[in-house]
């Protein structure tokens, strides 16, 4: 089995490269506990994922990270910002933080990000954590496959208002009002629990999202982010959430990755060529649409 980081190499630049050896990957992980850490630019989250690493690690876990940057040019394990990331924890082997760009991700940054937590979690990391700008739809969908859902706000609206937009205030699980030094702080949460009690809670569930205070740049309250973090793990397990998460994950994963191979095989000479049979069946009118695109599937994946 390669190493770690050049399978996640491999997922980002040729992802079938690795597809002997996901029956191996997914057979060994589902012990990670996947957190997403989600937020504007700007808000913090690197500063307090680095601070959770450190906290997690002093409380005796091993931790990764998947940093998601859409916009950066960068991709890979020897780029600056990983290795200022790392400083704090190089020669700490339980400790891995890893970045991924759209460019570096020739088979689609969500999928390759999804595989990069599958690896990890194979690899026996008690922790791993997805962290992105929760701006467009595929981070969204990335985000969405965490267990533990985080969304940090800054004090100021703005913030708040582009989380809403982007469907994730809906779906954090845990609030972080990071940059609590400033003045405006206690005006946020305010804000923010009058919108959580308007309804956007996972009410019913006995889930009470919290609002954890931070000041990533001294860790204050981060040791209370991480206890809110291990409480959802222990609510996710003895509410059943845990598996009816998992169900949902692996749902979503299996429905694109079906329309992809689809479209894979279409793509195909052979496939084509079937294609066009159906076009000559429908076109003709020989056959109907529905039956000529269920012949169709069956015949692209015999
Ligand atoms: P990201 O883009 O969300 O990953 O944000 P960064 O972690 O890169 O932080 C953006 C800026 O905010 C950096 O200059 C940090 O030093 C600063 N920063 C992070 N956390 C805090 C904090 O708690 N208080 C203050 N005042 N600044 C912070």
């Amino acid at each position: 089995m390669p190493s770690i980081a050049r399978l996640i190499t491999l997922v980002e630049s040729t992802p079938e490269d690795v597809h002997g050896v996901l029956p191996e990957l997914y057979a060994a992980g589902g012990r990670a506990h996947v957190v997403g850490v989600t937020g504007s630019p700007g808000s913090g989250k690197s500063t307090l994922v680095n601070a959770l690493v450190s906290e997690v690690r002093g409380r005796g876990h091993t931790i990764a990270v998947v940093a998601v940057d859409p916009s950066s040019p960068f991709s890979g394990g020897a780029i600056l910002g990983d290795r200022i990331r790392m400083q704090e924890h190089t020669l700490d082997d339980s400790v891995f933080v890893r970045s991924m760009s759209s460019r570096g991700a020739l088979g689609g940054l969500a999928r390759a990000s999804v595989d990069a937590v599958a690896i990890l979690d194979a690899a026996g990391f008690d922790v791993v954590v997805v962290e992105t700008v929760g701006a467009g739809q595929s981070e969204v969908e990335i985000i969405r496959t965490a267990h533990t859902i985080v969304l940090v706000s800054v004090p100021g609206m703005g913030d708040d208002v582009q989380a809403i937009k982007a469907g994730v205030m809906e779906i954090a699980d845990i609030h972080v009002v990071n940059k609590a030094d400033r003045p405006e702080t206690h005006r946020t949460v305010k804000d923010l629990r009058g919108t959580l009690q308007l309804g956007l809670d996972h009410g019913g569930l006995g889930w009470e999202t919290p609002i954890v205070e931070t000041v990533a740049l001294d860790g204050r309250g981060v040791p209370e982010f991480a206890d809110a973090v291990e409480a959802h793990r222990a609510w996710l397990e003895s509410s059943g959430e845990l598996s009816r998460r998992e169900r949902r994950t692996a749902a979503a994963r299996l429905t694109t990755l079906a329309k992809e191979l689809l479209m894979e095989q279409l793509a195909e000479p052979a496939g084509g060529a079937v294609f066009e049979r159906a076009v000559d069946d429908v076109s003709s009118r020989r056959l109907d649409p529905r039956t000529a695109a269920k012949d169709l599937i069956r015949e692209l994946i015999s």
